[in-house]
């Protein structure tokens, strides 16, 4: 066999858990084939707001925020309180700092900590008020030369101006423009800076968020020679005995085998975009809206199934999920809004079931709040929601992709996205919902809201859902009445931002077939993996976290490896 097909480690699919374990396994000297299914590396990674939750990190220390790993573990048996994979959970509790210093000194990764960004549930026991989080530092696109055009780009609506991506610190100056001296010199500078890079790039090369951790990672393997096949997928496995020996890879030139002689690594993304498993998995309700790229259609577990892996059943949710709403961009694709943090939480928005009425706290978690849905909905996936304000309200905070400070919101409406109405009856009316019950909802609502209370829901009452609020809005930055004709509904449905029914897998990454036993030389990472938080979201990053995490572990476990005699 020639060498172009014997490497001593194949990894499939090119997003965090792959490229992570990629990049750990060059570092430690092994010859690496990844191998990705379209044509660009990211993923799903690359969309996403690249939080990374890894508790007892070195840079919250640096940056004297408090934790322990005794609170850490206390915190995570609280809000994931199921016996199932305790194991996993203390592995990433110890090795995930690990992780993070190891691919900091010897990959292009380079993470901070949010000082502030609260635990999803503060008033647990262990919970912090912010650190856990790591984001990856901005990274320039242009140090990937010729290979920037290989980066999958963002969601087109979280960048601005066409192409230009912005980070949290950035926002709230781009808001002030012309209203504060220091913020529209700061925009004016981005600005400027973005279109320079615009004169050489056909995007902005200032990347944040999940494109940063894509691109580092990418970086990672571009300083190390890692070959990278796009195009190329994978159709199943080669086994020997009881071992996983290789892979067999489809590519426009055809079938055929790729000899692995320490090991395979599944990463393909999970099964976000595979209908057969989602009906089969997921509550009737949930639908099949994904916020996810649209690869991940379950390809590596269909290969580690059909070898005997295991897949991890016994959750509390399936995936981790978000409410997203729909609408058509310009080039005719199906956009998929997820209403994670710009707007739910803020004052003056709230969000009505099928009869009118509130069922949530609207600044809970996304995923409480598709959990509160799911279960208001009672299996039936036709049932609507809708999220409900005034013009007020968008013009201050924006509403889905609508984007604050828009002045005309026609084009919106037109195209039926948008529900405009000049009283509570007639919004009622157009979303189909009984009149009367809108209206009580919003007068109960608004009773309370003009002294910043919310006694139905109990909105604004703990740190994580005023940091998702207004803080310069008092007395309760998440609550405020909404009064102001003209009236709006946007329809949200159940959305899921990745599985968490993966592969079994032992502490160190490496698969599992029913009966327990070890599937030798198969690893899986990212949500290839079974997510070790069970279905349950105690804090923002922890699916990258984990994937960061055990992506590593593989890549270190695979250089420790006899492979084959
Ligand atoms: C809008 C949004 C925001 C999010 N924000 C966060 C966040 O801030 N923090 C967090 O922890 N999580 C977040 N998530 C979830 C997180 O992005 C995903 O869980 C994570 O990126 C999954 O990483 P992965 O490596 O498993 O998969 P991916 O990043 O999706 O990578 C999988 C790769 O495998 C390739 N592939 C698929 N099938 C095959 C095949 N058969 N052969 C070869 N290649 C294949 C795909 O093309 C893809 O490149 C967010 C999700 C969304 C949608």
């Amino acid at each position: 066999m020639s060498a172009s097909n014997a490497y001593d480690v194949v990894v499939i699919g090119a997003g965090a858990g792959g490229m992570t374990a990629a990049a750990v396994a060059a570092a430690e000297g092994l010859s690496v084939l990844l191998i990705e299914k379209t044509e660009f590396v990211g993923g799903t990674t690359s969309w996403s707001g690249g939080m990374i939750w890894i508790p007892v990190n070195a840079g919250m220390k640096q940056a004297g925020l408090p934790d322990s790993l005794s609170d850490a573990a206390s915190y995570l048996a609280s809000t994931v309180p199921e016996a199932e994979n305790a194991d996993l959970r203390e592995t990433f509790l110890w090795r995930g700092p690990e992780a993070v210093e190891y691919l900091e000194a010897n990959t292009e990764v380079r993470l901070q900590p949010v000082k502030v960004y609260p635990d999803y549930y503060p008033e647990k026991p262990g919970a912090t008020a912010g650190g856990r989080v790591l984001e990856p530092v901005s990274f320039d696109g242009a140090r990937l030369g010729a290979n920037f055009r290989r980066l999958r780009s963002p969601l087109p609506e979280f960048t601005v101006f066409g192409g230009m991506m912005v980070n949290r610190t950035d926002i709230p100056h781009l808001r002030k423009f012309g209203r504060s001296f220091r913020s529209t010199l700061r925009s004016l500078r981005l600005i400027s800076q973005y279109a320079l890079q615009r004169l050489r790039s056909p995007r902005g090369t200032t990347l944040h968020l999940g494109n940063a951790l894509a691109a580092c990672l990418y970086a990672s393997l571009l300083a190390r020679n890692v070959e990278v096949r796009f195009d190329t997928s994978v159709d199943g496995l080669l086994i020997e005995g009881d071992a996983i020996r290789g892979v067999r890879i489809v590519s426009p030139s055809g079938v055929r085998p790729i000899v692995a002689r320490k090991g395979v690594v599944l990463a393909t993304g999970g099964f976000s975009h595979d209908t057969k498993l989602r009906e089969q998995l997921f509550p009737g309700g949930a639908g099949l809206v994904s916020a996810t790229s649209p690869a991940g259609t379950g390809g590596g577990l269909h290969v580690a199934i059909a070898a005997g892996a295991s897949m991890n059943t016994r959750v509390a949710s399936p995936a981790y999920w978000v409410p997203a709403s729909l609408f058509k961009r310009a080039d005719g694709s199906q956009g998929v809004f997820p209403h994670t943090v710009t707007d739910r939480a803020k004052p003056g928005i709230i969000a009505v079931n099928a009869s009118g009425k509130r069922f949530v706290n609207e600044a809970l978690s996304y995923h409480e709040f598709v959990l509160a849905m799911l279960r208001d909905g009672n299996d039936t996936a036709s049932r609507s929601f809708y999220l409900v304000c005034d013009r007020r309200f968008i013009w201050t905070y924006g509403l889905g992709r609508i984007r604050p400070f828009t002045l005309r919101l026609k084009r919106y409406v037109r195209s039926g996205e948008l529900i405009e109405a000049s009283s509570i009856a007639a919004l009622a009316d157009s979303i189909g919902v009984e009149k009367s019950a809108l209206s009580t909802t919003l007068e109960n609502y608004n009773a309370h809201a003009r002294t910043g209370l919310d006694p139905e829901f109990g909105r604004g009452t703990s740190i994580y859902q005023r940091h998702l609020g207004d803080a310069g809005h008092g007395p309760n930055p998440c609550v405020a009445p909404i009064e102001q004709a003209p009236f709006y509904a946007l329809r949200i449905y159940p959305a899921d931002l990745g599985t968490a029914i993966g592969l079994k897998t032992d502490c160190h990454a490496r698969v599992l077939r029913k009966d327990g036993t070890l599937m030798s030389g198969l690893y899986a990472c990212g949500n290839d993996m079974g997510s070790i938080m069970n279905g349950n979201y105690p804090g923002p990053g922890i699916t990258l976290g984990p994937a960061l995490t055990f992506g590593y572990i593989a890549g270190r476990h695979l250089a420790q490896e006899r492979g084959p005699a």
